[in-house]
This record gives C-alpha cells, structure tokens and sequence, in this order.
C-alpha cells in the first residue's frame, strides 16, 4: 500500500526534542520535503551542533526551551502547525538513573502540552514511543497488540511508564478530541550524531573498538536487540506521519544481534585491536527484542534498506573523524 505525501512544501511542523540524534534527522528529512519547521529543545541531551548545519536555513528555527514548562510564547511559535511530532526525551538507559524527573515530566508535562496545542491547531500529532513500552517482553517477536511486561517500579519505569503514559494521552486526546494522531514504537535506532558516551551499546562499542580498548559487553552478552539505522527509521516515521493510521506502529529491523556478536562485528569492521570483556548487566534489562513488521508493511509500505555491516560502518566512519 502506498502512502502518499501530505506533508511537504508549505506546511509548518513543529519538532520537539529536534536538537536530538533521532529528531535532528528527522528534521532533515522534513527541510529537504520543502516544510517549514521549529524545533524545541533545552539540549539535555541534545545539541545544537546536530542543526548547525541548517543555520542559514530560512525554513528553520531553533526554539531553547524546556517543555516540562510547556511551550514559551516566542515569534517562531506563533501561528499554526500543521504537524507536530513530540520526539523530545531522554533515551539512553544511563539517563534513566541521571534524568528520572526530567523524563517523567518530558513524557507527561510535555506530552499534555503538545496535545493541546495540536488541538487548538487541527495538527497530526505523531508520538515518538518505544519498544520499551513492551518492557522484558514475554512475546517475541512484538506485535502492536502485545501489551508488555514492565516493572512499574524498576529503574527503566521512569522512561517506560513515561512513554506508556504518553501512549495512553494520545489515544485519549483522540478519542476525546478527535484528535489526527499517530504512535511510533521505534526499535534500537543508530547512526551519526549519536553521542559517543551517551551509554548506549553501539556508541559505547564503537568508541571502545576506535581507541582499541576492552569492548563491555554487559552479562553473558547473549540479550539481543534488532538494529536500525536511523535513514529506515526516519522514512518509517515520515511514512507514519504522511499516512492517516493512528497506530501504534512499530518500526525497526529484524536484524536482531546479540550484544557478543555486536560487539564483534563493530571490532571487525573497525579493524580494531580490542577484546571483550564481560562486565555486570544493569537490572531488568530486556533479554530480547525484535519488532514484528507486519503493520508497518501492510499499511505504510514500510521495509528497511539498510544491513547492520553497512549501518555500522558509516556510524564507524562519523565516530572516527
Ligand atoms: P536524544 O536524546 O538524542 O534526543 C532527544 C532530544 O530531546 C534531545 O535533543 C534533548 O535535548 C531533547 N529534550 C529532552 N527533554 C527535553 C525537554 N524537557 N524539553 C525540550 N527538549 C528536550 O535521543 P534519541 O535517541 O534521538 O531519541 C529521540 C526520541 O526517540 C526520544 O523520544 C526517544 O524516546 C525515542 N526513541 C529513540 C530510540 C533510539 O533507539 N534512539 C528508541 C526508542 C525511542
Ligand atoms: N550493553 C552492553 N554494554 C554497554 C552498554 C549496553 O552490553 O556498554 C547492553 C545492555 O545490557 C543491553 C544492550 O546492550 O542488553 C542494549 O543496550 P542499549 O543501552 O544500547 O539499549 P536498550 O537497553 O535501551 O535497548
């Protein structure tokens, strides 16, 4: 099925979080469709070096701001959206522990307040969720229907309870509302403008395998995780964001890895000098993931392009300059 195009030249979409490696990409996207676009960002995590490059950009603006507070009332705000994609929040497992109250209010303060802003717009709204919202799942691979098995006290609750809350206000505002709206999980995303100690694995391994130094793979390594670099993933969003579905729909790959072959395959390609060295897994960590892709195929048309070893080589080749 072929979803056609309703976002592009002339229309206004707002991007929250859009100083992110995530959303800064997907803002690219949203430039080169011909959009105008306003990202909103406090760079907890993001910087502004990921849009630097769109500084002349007449169709761009940067907006600091922290939307726990909502949105501020500036110039670039003013006037309606006609899209609004709430990308913005904390997603590295090691800011779960150092951000827990900045992700809990990203994913429900800020959430309420672009829903209603997409209200008094008449704007889709398209919610950036995750496949942590199926928790340590007890299904594999995860279809949309599985309803997950999270710990709603554990150490990651704070983002996944957050995204499930922000799930959950979706579909209220549009059923409540009749709000236009959309739910992305998206599934272990990578590639440049990643943080290079943001603590995730394929950043934490490639640094690691460039300065040839032990590459930690936490446990016994033998968890999985199905692998997307971030171009398969924008598409999908902005396949998501162009069709009518409310979803939610999940987009990734099947390129499911343990973490012992990541990281093998990252000192392979690197050309590395580094071993392995297990080191203790952080508690409930998923011990597998992999998204079932029938949604996405069936109603956005949606396949991912892009292999592991090609993926990671251009995430290698970006770390490495
Ligand atoms: P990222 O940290 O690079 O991007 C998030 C951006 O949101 C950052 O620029 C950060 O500064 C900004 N932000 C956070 N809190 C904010 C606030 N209160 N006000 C304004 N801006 C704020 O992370 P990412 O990996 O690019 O993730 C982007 C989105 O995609 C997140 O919502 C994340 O939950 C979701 N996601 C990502 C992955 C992945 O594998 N990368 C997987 C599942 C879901
Ligand atoms: N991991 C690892 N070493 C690291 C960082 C992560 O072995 O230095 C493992 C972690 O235990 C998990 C997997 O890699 O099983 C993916 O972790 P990541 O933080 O990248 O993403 P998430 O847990 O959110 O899927």
């Amino acid at each position: 099925m072929a979803v056609q195009q309703r976002f592009g030249k002339g229309h206004r979409v707002l991007v929250s979080g859009g100083a992110g490696f995530v959303p800064s990409h997907v803002v690219d996207a949203l430039i080169a469709r011909g959009c105008t676009v306003v990202a909103v960002d406090n760079f907890v995590t993001g910087a502004r070096d990921n849009v630097a490059h769109l500084a002349d950009e007449p169709r761009f603006t940067l907006v600091e701001a922290d939307l726990a507070a909502g949105l501020p009332t500036d110039p670039a705000l003013a006037g309606r959206f006609d899209a609004i994609m709430h990308m913005a929040s904390p997603a590295s497992p090691t800011d779960f522990a150092k951000l827990p109250v900045e992700i809990l209010k990203v994913g429900s303060l800020g959430t309420l307040a672009l829903l209603d802003r997409a209200v008094a717009d008449s704007a889709r709204f398209l919610m950036a969720s995750t496949s942590e919202a199926y928790g340590d799942p007890a299904v594999h691979p995860q279809p949309e229907s599985y309803w997950g098995n999270v710990n709603p006290i554990g150490v990651r609750s704070v983002y996944d309870e957050a995204k499930r809350f922000s799930e959950a206000a979706t579909m209220g505002y549009h059923r409540f509302h009749g709000l236009d709206t959309a739910i992305v999980r998206i599934f272990n995303t990578y590639g440049p403008r990643m943080r290079p100690d943001d603590g995730r694995a394929i950043p934490t391994f490639i640094s690691q395998a460039l300065a040839d130094l032990p590459i930690t793979v936490q446990g016994t390594g033998t968890q999985t995780r199905s692998i997307t670099y971030v171009d398969d993933l924008v598409r999908g969003i902005l396949l998501l964001l162009d069709s009518t579905e409310t979803g939610p729909i999940n987009c990734g790959t099947e390129h499911e890895l343990s973490m012992l072959q990541l990281a093998e395959l990252i000192v392979k390609l690197a050309g590395s000098a580094s071993e392995i060295t297990l080191v203790e897994r952080a508690s409930d960590d998923p011990e597998k993931r992999r998204p079932d892709l029938t949604l996405a195929r069936t109603l956005l048309g949606y396949e991912p392009e892009v292999g592991p070893e090609e993926g990671l080589r251009r995430t290698i080749d970006f770390f490495a300059r």
